[in-house]
């Protein structure tokens, strides 16, 4: 990262004592969430203080993902109405970040459609973003800068949203090109951050107090690929699992290409390892993974699922899942009803194939209608339905962990929660116990959550 020292000075002299509020929004997946909170690290040390009412913000930054056309659709909406926010307030300045930027016809496109926008800057914010911000507080008329810089670095504070959940970024871009996909033209190769930085990142966030430690990459089981064999992903796995304390640690997404028997040892050795996996598989078709570029066949995938499940048959398993890819049959998408009904998978996360330019599946030839992907999702949708709420009957009974999370928004005096295995708990219960662990006795299952009462805290571990 570039060292920003003398253009944050510049800022902080401009801005003087004036106090000044930021709303900085993130779209997308956990690890954008995650590039926004250290965007706000970076703010504080220009003296913003932060606000979620984007009428009151002298600075509103969009960081953008661009991984489905509706993503970029909604923030390109979200753009056009702060025309008159910027009418109001000419002295606003709006900031775009993110995947979306990060293709040059998207800041083209906003350059010429969108006077409103100050700035552009792709995926490279910590380095871009101070000199930006000072172009267009000085009035300098609107400015990008897409190019790659190897950002979001070891030493980049993050605002933190939780005080007891932690994201940890443990590895940036993707080596794959799955043919539908446009992360690897926006986020660049894998990039493996030093072992030791983020050890000593663990262990400040469980001595201050965070209970779950969330570790991220788009393929965080391919952590350590570029680091000459200093260490693997199950090897840092066993590593933090070494920090004293109590806490879970998860992470996400693994790539099913890199889930090796030596992951799931670890996975099942770590005390601290929660009981969950997320293991993206795309579709039950062999024919269709390959020609999405996925590197496995669904045999390959059901021996892990087997694999997991020989050594704990409730192991939770959640799913990425394509449906519409270019020319996907019925039968192909029969398949995918399968392997939903054979693995039991707690929850699926299922998306309508989009179209992204520049990635080769843009280029396939796809004869399957709009209507007739969304009867296959639909489908999909309720095949799940109806495996979640056979499959959650088997915690009736049994004492689950939970990190308390939130009130509940379903029912007053009830407060939700997630176990190990990812699922989540709603139950009765006092707010001061939000950010701790309860153990909850399930006495019900639905489609979404299972419900049951305090038990004895903090005994199970
Ligand atoms: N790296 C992870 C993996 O390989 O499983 C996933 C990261 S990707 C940002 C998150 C999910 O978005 C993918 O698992 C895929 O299901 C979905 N996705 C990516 N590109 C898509 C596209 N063009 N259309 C629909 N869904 C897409
Ligand atoms: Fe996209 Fe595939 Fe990389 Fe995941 S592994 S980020 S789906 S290219």
């Amino acid at each position: 990262m570039k060292d920003n020292t003398a253009v944050i000075g510049e800022i902080n002299g401009l801005l003087g004592s004036s106090p000044r509020k930021a709303y900085v929004r993130s779209f997308g997946c956990q690890l954008n969430v995650s590039d926004g909170e250290k965007i706000q690290g970076l703010l504080r040390k220009m003296g913003y203080t932060f606000t979620e009412d984007e009428h009151k913000a002298d600075l509103i930054i969009l960081n953008t993902c661009a991984v489905r056309e509706n993503a970029e659709d909604r923030v390109f909406g979200i753009v056009g109405s702060m025309k008159k926010l910027k009418e109001l307030r000419p002295s606003l300045i709006i900031g775009i970040a993110g995947c979306m930027t990060a293709q040059s016809h998207v800041a083209e496109k906003i350059k010429k459609s969108y006077p409103q926008v100050d700035f552009v800057m792709g995926t490279s914010a910590l380095s871009a973003l101070p000199k930006l911000l000072l172009e267009a507080l000085r009035g300098g008329g609107f400015t990008a800068d897409i190019a790659e810089y190897d950002d979001f670095s070891e030493a980049a504070e993050q605002v933190r949203s939780s005080s007891f959940k932690a994201s940890v970024p443990i590895m940036f871009g993707c080596n794959n090109f799955c043919t539908y996909c446009i992360v690897p033209y926006v986020r660049g190769r894998e990039r493996s951050r030093r072992p030791g930085d983020i050890i000593a990142e663990v262990r400040q966030l469980v001595s201050e107090g965070y209970k779950e430690i969330m570790l991220l990459g788009q393929n965080v089981n391919s952590y350590g690929n570029d680091l000459g064999g200093e260490m693997s992903f199950p090897q840092l796995l066993r590593e933090l699992n070494r920090i004293e304390g109590d806490f879970w640690i998860r992470f996400m997404s693994s790539h099913p290409k890199d889930a090796s028997e030596e992951l799931i040892d670890a996975i099942f050795d770590c005390e601290k390892a929660a009981k969950h996996l997320h293991l993206p598989v795309q579709s039950g078709s062999t024919d269709v993974l390959a020609r999405m570029n996925r590197c496995y066949t669904v045999d390959d995938y059901l021996k892990i699922v087997d694999c997991i499940r020989s050594r704990d048959p409730d192991f939770s398993l959640t799913t990425d899942l394509i449906v519409g890819f270019p020319d996907e049959t019925d039968e192909d998408f029969r398949a995918t009803l399968d392997i939903v009904k054979k693995v039991k998978y707690d929850n699926i996360y299922s998306f309508i194939y989009s179209k992204r330019s520049g990635t080769k599946a843009a280029e396939m030839t796809d004869g399957t209608s709009e209507e007739e992907k969304g009867i296959r999702m639909r489908k999909l949708l309720e095949v799940q339905r109806e495996i979640s709420t056979e499959h959650y009957k088997r915690f009736i009974g049994r004492t689950m962990r939970v990190l308390v999370d939130d009130v509940s928004k379903k029912k007053e005096g009830w407060l939700t929660g997630k176990s190990s295995e990812f699922i989540i708990v709603e139950f009765e219960g006092d707010s001061s116990l939000i950010g701790q662990f309860v153990n909850v006795e399930i006495t019900g299952a639905m489609n979404w959550a299972v419900t049951g009462k305090i038990a004895e805290r903090n005994a199970l571990k």
